[in-house]
């Protein structure tokens, strides 16, 4: 019999692996209206080892719910910015709150900021490439005024956001969101020592550069992620993804670089609470 699954349908618990810390989620997109649902989706992931994340916001509305989100659930902490495709709305009274709520100190990260040149001219409203890399050289001067990691949304944007990172000189701590670029980026990020972070798209078989670039990170330069609810790993892509969907991935990339599930999630688990500064 077969039985056909919707793509609506959510994916099934995955078996435990633990510790895991999902280091860029947005639980509001996941449909976290009020604490009860948010608890949920945190039992959801600590059932399966995902102990913490870090839920980001995308605008000014999603800062300030990622902040009251991160002080209702102690499994919870946030990231704050407006995504480069919004950075249209980077007004005066837009920066003065976001600076307000980056100096929380359950807010871990500034982010996501960064460049997204796939949008525009694609999506009415996407901020044009020259807003975008004003608003992210402001949020990288934010990150090193709070001294919180700067993390970077990269959308076809490689040479561009390298070019913004060196003229205006990178934060202690950057972590790049969703890696998926090809080995001559990891290469660069790497020598430069940040953090890259891998979602669901490792899982997928066709992104041949991705994939290829994966077994040239130091294990001490790697997060994991959901992004959810996007990017759900494979056998579920395009279902909705959730934080408890995090061991697929971690699975996944196990499975491409050789070697234990188990010592990766202990890894990236170290990694994001040193470079969060997580409890
Ligand atoms: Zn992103
Ligand atoms: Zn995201």
């Amino acid at each position: 019999m077969s039985s056909k699954r919707s793509a609506k349908t959510p994916p099934p618990a995955p078996e435990p692996l633990s510790p895991l810390v999902d280091a860029h989620t947005h639980l509001d997109a996941c449909g976290a209206e009020d604490d009860t649902m948010l608890h949920a989706i945190m039992d959801r992931a600590a059932a399966v080892g995902v102990q913490a994340v870090v839920t980001v916001a995308d605008d000014l509305a999603s800062a300030r719910w990622v902040t009251r989100a991160a002080e209702a659930d102690e499994r919870v902490f946030a990231a704050v910015a407006l995504h480069p495709t919004r950075a249209g709305s980077l007004t005066d009274d837009a920066r003065t709150e976001i600076e307000a709520l980056a100096a929380h100190p359950r807010v871990v990260a500034i982010g996501e900021t960064g460049l997204d040149l796939y949008w525009p001219g694609r999506l009415d409203g996407c901020a044009e490439p020259a807003t975008q890399k004003e608003a992210f050289a402001w949020h990288i001067d934010l990150a090193k005024r709070t001294r919180k990691p700067l993390m970077i949304h990269n959308r076809d944007a490689d040479d561009a956001v390298l070019d913004v990172l060196r003229a205006e000189g990178a934060p202690e701590t950057v972590i790049f969101h969703c890696f998926s670029s090809a080995p001559e980026m990891a290469h660069t990020c790497v020598d430069a020592g940040w953090m890259l972070s891998l979602s669901g798209t490792v899982s997928f078989k066709n992104a041949r550069d991705l994939r290829e670039a994966v077994p040239s990170i130091p294990a001490e330069q790697l997060l994991v992620e959901t992004d959810a609810p996007f990017l759900t790993p494979h056998p579920y892509r395009g279902a909705p993804n959730e934080p408890y969907c995090l061991p697929y991935t971690v699975h996944a990339l196990a499975e491409l670089l050789g070697g234990s599930a188990a010592e990766l999630a202990r890894v990236t688990s170290r990694n994001a609470r040193r470079v969060y500064d997580l409890p």
